[in-house]
């Protein structure tokens, strides 16, 4: 059983094909690096597998089950977005447990889950701070303790470290390896740094124009591209 099965899945914006038939499919606790060129669609993939986007045809399968037609709240995933998309006026208590109360979460088990979360993240200390007196990393931080709260089948991580100063980026990726490793969850993580690709990925999955042009470990692909196109923007310099 796979933990999430894409099928054939295609997207159009009015004449545009963005996604022209993208097949994958994903193990459970596998961490899954997504590359490929801006523009090449990257973005609307993760938005469709979240269902913020609606798919033109094809399927998406998380544990068996055909979700291409539900709702973002019924398929179980948490997204982390480039910008953060925190709430300016709310604590970072009140950020990382937004999605619990929404959906309903008594406030002792809000507390329990945003307390467990920052002690993940190292945030004990800053719960009560508001996200203009966080740190780029901080805030980062939080972004990814709302998505830990709510123990989502599926992580997706869309481009997460671009807006963080190299060093900063360097730290935040070995963080989040480890969480990788302490949550076990499966995790698709959309990055344009290919150091960030081959240093986290179980496998590598390279997008260009809509399509998936390979896939594979990080170290197959860097010896051996499949084309010119691979080859540059992943394989070893000749
Ligand atoms: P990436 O994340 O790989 O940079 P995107 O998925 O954001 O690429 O975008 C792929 C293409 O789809 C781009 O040409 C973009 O302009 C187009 N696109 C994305 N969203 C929309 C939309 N809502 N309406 C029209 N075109 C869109
Ligand atoms: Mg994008």
């Amino acid at each position: 059983m796979s933990s999430m099965k894409i099928d054939t899945l295609r997207k159009s914006f009015g004449e545009l094909e963005i996604l022209r038939g993208i097949s994958l499919d994903v193990r459970h606790g596998e961490f899954v690096a997504l590359v490929g060129p801006s523009g090449c669609g990257k973005s609307t993939l993760l938005r469709l597998i979240a269902g913020l986007e609606a798919a033109t045809s094809g399927h998406i399968f998380i544990d068996d089950r055909d979700v291409t037609r539900l709702p973002p709240k019924e398929r179980d995933i948490a997204m982390v977005f480039q910008n953060y998309a925190l709430y300016p006026h709310l604590t970072v208590r009140a950020n990382m447990g937004f999605s619990l109360k929404l959906r309903g979460d008594a406030k002792d088990q809000i507390n329990k889950k945003v307390e467990e979360a920052a002690g993940v993240l190292g945030l004990e200390h800053l719960l009560d701070r508001y996200p203009g007196q966080l740190s780029g990393g901080q805030r980062q931080r939080v972004a990814t303790g709302r998505a830990i709260v709510r123990d989502p089948k599926l992580f997706l991580f869309d481009e997460p470290l671009s807006n963080l100063d190299a060093k900063l980026r360097v730290q935040m990726r070995t963080e989040i390896k480890a969480l990788h490793q302490r949550l076990g969850s499966t995790m698709i993580y959309v990055t344009h740094d290919q150091i960030e690709a081959m240093t986290l990925a179980d496998r590598i999955v390279v997008m260009q124009g809509g399509r998936i042009e390979q896939e594979g470990a990080p170290l197959d692909l860097y010896d051996r591209p499949a084309n010119a196109f691979v080859g540059g923007f992943l394989g070893s310099p000749a």
